[in-house]
């Protein structure tokens, strides 16, 4: 142990190099299907990775997976609370160290993947992890902390190292400031701009004017979110409704968490039926989460939520 390091330091780096967990190995093999659709996801058209016949006369003489899909193969797919706690690794860890000396925010910092070889249909991998380096203390922008690199390898069917990656984050101690700005009413921020475009500006326009509208075609279709075209007659024409801004709750939610400034919470956000037929995503004011139900009558309202802003939320209709 040098001089200059901490208990903590002595600690982490003495678990470095040591397995974090046990290997995993992929669910499935790198298989066709798999490829194809990722490279559909992700609009790739290199036909090595879909077409046997110009793979096979490619130098790779066959399909092979793009090395991006790395991570792809060996993860493990939505898991119950009970198989992530039975798969969590147990013992001692540098990133539980850091929990227990307060170091409890993370941030990711960046990624390195490296590649050994293309994969191939069949190729099966297994994956490990370690934690390969711990920096000392750092003062950073965010916080003190320290910077972790995980090693992660990727092996296949016969032990051969395929593939590597270092996933690099910041465990720091969250400051008094970043904490807490919110309680200590810090600026508060202003709610999000509506994102107006061509096809919309006329209901953003009607908010603002106190009025709620409505797409109709001329065929009579009405149709709300505003879009170009009628999804009944394909039509671009159309013209502005008036609606008269009685409704009923068709459904809601009450959001929570998290909290996201400089909305309040508990949020509950409403889906309205229209008396006209079309449904509305909206806010439910003046009212407790409780005692909303669905099918219950609410009215547009339009409220200057911030100097100039005004937003269409909805009330409880009386009587
Ligand atoms: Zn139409």
């Amino acid at each position: 142990m040098k001089k200059s390091e901490t208990p903590l330091l002595d600690q982490m780096r003495q678990l470095t190099g040591a397995p974090v967990g046990e290997p995993n190995t992929a669910r499935d093999p790198v298989n066709q299907a798999m490829i194809r659709h990722w490279c559909d996801a992700v609009d790739d058209r290199n036909p090595v990775y879909t077409d046997p016949e110009f793979a096979e006369k490619s130098v790779h003489g066959g399909i092979v997976a793009p090395p991006t899909m790395l991570q792809a193969w060996t993860m493990p797919g939505l898991m119950s609370r009970e198989e992530r706690e039975a798969r969590a690794p147990r013992g001692p860890s540098v990133l539980r160290l850091l929990d227990e000396a307060g170091f409890t925010s993370v941030v990711a910092t960046n990624c390195t993947q490296a590649y050994k070889r293309y994969l191939r249909p069949g190729d099966l991998l297994t994956v490990s992890h370690s934690i390969e380096a711990v920096s000392d203390e750092k003062k950073t922008a965010l916080g003190v902390g320290h910077f972790v690199t995980q090693l992660t390898c990727y092996r296949d069917q016969n032990g051969e190292e395929v593939a590597t990656m270092r996933f690099r984050l910041l465990k720091f101690r969250p400051t008094e400031r970043s904490a807490g700005a919110e309680r200590r009413g810090a600026p508060k921020r202003s709610r999000p701009v509506p994102s107006i475009n061509h096809d919309n500006r006329f209901f953003w326009d009607g908010v603002q004017a106190g009025r709620l509208l409505i797409q109709r075609c001329f065929c009579g279709k009405l149709r709300h979110p505003p879009g170009p075209m009628c999804p009944v007659c394909r039509s671009l024409e159309w013209e502005a409704a008036e609606a008269c801004g009685r409704g009923t709750v068709y459904s809601y939610v009450v959001a929570h968490h998290p909290p996201i400034p400089p909305f309040e919470y508990p949020n509950l956000i409403v889906l309205v039926e229209l008396e006209e037929g079309v449904r509305i995503v909206s806010n439910l004011v003046d009212i407790e989460p409780e005692e909303v139900e669905i099918g219950m009558a609410v009215r547009a309202r339009f409220d200057e939520v911030e100097p100039d802003r005004i937003l269409l939320q909805f009330e409880r209709a009386k009587g």
